[in-house]
């Protein structure tokens, strides 16, 4: 019997565990995979995870990956620096195999944390309508292990198995927006200063009137380059996707340029399987965190950081209950209002569903200012970094109170130059 089962033990799943463990909780955490291991999944991260990485006892570790410091954002829509955020003032790209390693290892240091990789969680446990357990299985063996705890939670990524068990209602979805492939490139000399970049294009070959590339300098001198295309030409990208992504890069001489002759080291790899969406978290005996309790595309480079501060506030919640200044109900609750709060501005603004609460021509507008403004692009920066909350510059109100804002501060302007 364990305080908390944990299915996913990757960046939601190893941070919750090492946040429940440091509080005197038991925790087993199980996952499917063998370690290191990648996942399909590109890994920018800003100062929030590197706050919470200090949090749990890893930030020596990942500060000394052999990754360089990106201190700038140069994205299609805004540009500016990422703040100071206690003495740290870049975003970090760190191969997944490497990176997810760092917690796994702490977990497997902790007393408090059963550690158990190549076992699949297949089926949950009840008692009545409350979740008791969980039922895995170790990679080549037919036997079933049966483990229980006072919460079974689902770290475990966009097709949950916790999720779909205990039949977790999705809201706010959104369908894939993207399809997204990347590369590694060895050797591609940084930009000054070391930026995350990004830039839109098209590719009319398939179709695509929407595309971009990122270029995200990683660890061991290598260099993650993306290319993308709108949904619906996902099917004509894939039936190519190598001739297709070059021809896609080919679009962008700055990209090019860039990349001169670097070889490109290991396969490309994508998907296009990228629902947006976000799920109750939280129920009688089982709780959803990162990925499985809200996905969304990656174009925003929300989801490292979305799942370590949820994992955050999920531990405190639990702690609560256990301490029993909550009940369960009471934890529950204010762990799916503090997630929501906390997640929904730039889940809006990624899904566009901030674009379409506000006018056209309000949203034109502060696309503009953001060009004009480098206050307004540094407080956008800012906010996608979760240095300030996003709420202050990412929700239908506060673009129209800065547009509003920068049409009566040039009115003013204009009455006392008269
Ligand atoms: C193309 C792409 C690019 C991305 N780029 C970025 C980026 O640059 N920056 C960023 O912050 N985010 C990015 N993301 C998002 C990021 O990958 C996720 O938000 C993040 O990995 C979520 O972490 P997680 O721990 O919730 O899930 P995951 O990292 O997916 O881990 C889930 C774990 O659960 C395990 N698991 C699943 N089912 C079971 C089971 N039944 N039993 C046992 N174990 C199970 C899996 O083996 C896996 O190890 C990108 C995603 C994609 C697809």
């Amino acid at each position: 019997m364990y305080d908390a089962i944990i299915v996913g033990a990757r960046v939601a799943g190893a941070t919750t565990a090492l946040l429940l463990a440091q509080r005197g909780h038991s925790v087993l955490l199980l996952d499917k995979d063998r370690f290191p291991s990648p996942v399909i999944s590109t890994h920018v991260f800003f100062t929030d995870c590197l706050d919470v990485f200090e949090q749990i006892g890893i930030l020596d570790e990942v500060l000394d990956v052999n990754a360089p410091r990106l201190t700038r954002m140069r994205f299609p829509y805004v540009e500016g620096d990422f703040p100071d955020v206690n003495g740290r003032n870049f975003a970090l790209c760190i191969r997944r195999d490497v990176l997810d390693e760092i917690p796994l290892r702490a977990c497997q240091r902790h007393l408090n944390i059963d550690v158990r990789t190549e076992c699949r969680v297949h089926e949950l446990e009840w008692h009545d309508d409350r979740v008791v357990g969980v039922r895995f299985s170790e990679r080549g063996s037919s036997d079933d292990s049966l483990a229980n705890a006072r919460i079974v939670i689902g770290a475990d990524s966009r097709h949950s198995t916790v999720a779909r068990e205990v039949g977790a209602d999705a809201y706010d979805e959104v369908p894939s927006l993207f399809a997204w492939y990347y590369g590694y490139f060895r050797g591609v000399p940084l930009d000054d200063p070391p930026s995350v970049f990004a830039a839109r294009t098209s590719l009319p070959k398939v179709g695509a009137e929407y595309a971009a590339s990122f270029v995200f300098p990683c660890d061991d001198d290598l260099t993650l380059v993306g290319f993308g295309v709108q949904r619906d030409c996902f099917d004509e990208f894939r039936k190519d996707y190598r001739a297709n992504y070059f021809a896609g890069l080919e679009t962008l001489p700055q990209v090019m340029e860039r990349l001169g002759d670097t070889p490109l080291e290991g396969a490309i790899v994508g998907t296009g399987d990228l629902p947006n969406f976000l799920r109750v978290p939280a129920g009688p005996g089982w709780a959803l965190v990162g990925d499985a309790g809200c996905h969304k595309d990656p174009h925003t480079i929300q989801g490292m950081g979305d799942a370590a501060r949820s994992a955050v506030i999920l531990a405190e919640e639990l702690d609560a209950w256990w301490s029993g200044s909550k009940t369960e109900i009471e934890a529950a609750r204010a762990y799916h209002q503090r997630r929501d709060d906390d997640l929904k501005p730039m889940y809006d603004f990624t899904t566009n569903r901030l674009q379409a609460h506000v006018d056209e021509d309000v949203w034109e507008r502060f696309s503009e200012l953001t060009w004009e403004d480098p206050d307004l692009a540094q407080v956008r920066v800012s906010a996608i970094a979760h240095a300030i909350d996003p709420a202050s510059v990412y929700t239908p109100e506060a673009v129209q109170n800065i547009v509003a804002g920068a049409q009566a501060s040039t009115r003013n302007q204009g009455v006392s130059g008269r």
